[in-house]
């Protein structure tokens, strides 16, 4: 059983992922960590990041921290979203993310991923599919509330700003754009709180599985 989680930052995807993959016992996977780390390394050894070095990194990446805070920092997350647009590091890191798919780790009976370009790209072939989505005003106010949650405040336009920058990199780049896969659920969270979007999720995978065809 594999579940796709997509969306543009702050829209709420990695909540909503990880409810899911605790309440139907699935390994869950941060995409957006592999990118992240990615990032982090080059920064660390002060490469130019080009897309040779940038794959020759992805395409050695076997295990990652998520929780290392360095990979939250601002700076990695800029360089993260540029070094996404080249081809041979999403190639790299898509066959990552396909292994973990289909072998996902601690007998796991399944997996959910969220990231971008899950459920159009990674896995299309997913069994359900969601497109989780905000308007940018409320993505910018929770992203502002989580940095000063952190310690460092930021003005909310600048939020704002750089969240727009980003969205615009992710579904203007070549390769695997962001964008909902055809068959994805839309969630748009602008006015619905985790736990109901949540719920909303759970019952949409009931229903599926509840159909004939299902893995
Ligand atoms: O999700 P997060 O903000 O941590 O991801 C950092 C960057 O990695 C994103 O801005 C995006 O450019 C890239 N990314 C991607 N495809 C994914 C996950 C993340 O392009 N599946």
């Amino acid at each position: 059983m594999i579940i796709a989680v997509d969306g543009p930052a702050a829209a709420g995807k990695g909540t909503l992922a990880r409810g899911l993959a605790q309440r139907f016992e699935l390994a869950y996977l941060d995409t957006g960590s592999l990118y992240r780390t990615v990032a982090a390394r080059l920064i660390h050894l002060g490469h130019n990041y080009n897309n040779e070095e940038a794959a020759n990194v992805a395409s050695s990446l076997c295990q990652i921290d998520t929780n290392d805070p360095i990979l939250r920092d601002e700076q990695t997350g800029v360089v993260a979203s540029k070094i996404a647009t080249f081809p041979k590091v999403r190639e790299a890191l898509r066959d990552y993310q396909r292994n973990f798919a289909f072998n996902p780790p601690n007998g796991a009976l399944g997996s959910v991923l969220d990231g971008r370009d899950i459920g159009t790209t990674v896995c299309p072939d997913a069994d359900v599919k969601f497109f989780v989505t905000a308007s940018l005003e409320i993505r910018a106010e929770r992203r502002a509330r989580e940095i000063a949650a952190n310690g460092q405040p930021e003005n909310l336009k600048i939020v704002r700003a750089k969240l727009e920058e980003r969205d615009a990199r992710d579904m203007l780049r070549a390769t695997a754009p962001l964008r909902p896969a055809p068959d994805a659920h839309l969630l748009d969270t602008t006015n619905l709180d985790i736990e109901t979007a949540l719920t909303e999720a759970e019952s949409l995978i009931l229903a599926r599985m509840s159909r004939p065809n299902w893995p």
